[in-house]
């Protein structure tokens, strides 16, 4: 096999693997955001004295301004203001963007 007929099948190969991942990948992206989209809305209480509203917690640790949105472990928006928290505690619901528990932690 001559160096030309190698280099073409190493690019015929390449491609075709690309191409086979591009399928893949929009089934993996479409997956997660079906899950999110699945999970319940937390209700106050559900851990770490959690409120929907962060302006109605009474939390000695709460500082006016401070919600879900801002925090570190806000992972970003799904739909209408309700998104996923990293928190392990908050893996199975989705938390209001306006919401506040007391691990609240600011970004940067
Ligand atoms: S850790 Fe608490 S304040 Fe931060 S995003 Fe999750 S629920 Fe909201």
């Amino acid at each position: 096999m001559n160096e030309h007929n190698r280099s073409r099948r190493v690019f015929l190969r390449t491609a075709a693997l690309g191409l086979a991942a591009v399928p893949l990948a929009r089934f993996a992206t479409h997956s997660s955001r079906a899950q999110a989209q699945d999970l319940p809305k937390a209700e106050d209480g559900h851990a770490l004295d959690y409120v929907n509203d962060a302006s109605e917690s009474e939390h000695e640790k709460y500082e006016s301004g401070q919600n879900c949105e801002s925090c570190v472990f806000w992972a970003g928006e799904e739909s209408n203001g309700w998104g996923k928290c990293r928190h392990p505690e908050f893996a199975d619901v989705l938390v209001n963007a306006k919401g506040w528990c007391n691990t609240y932690t600011p970004k940067g």
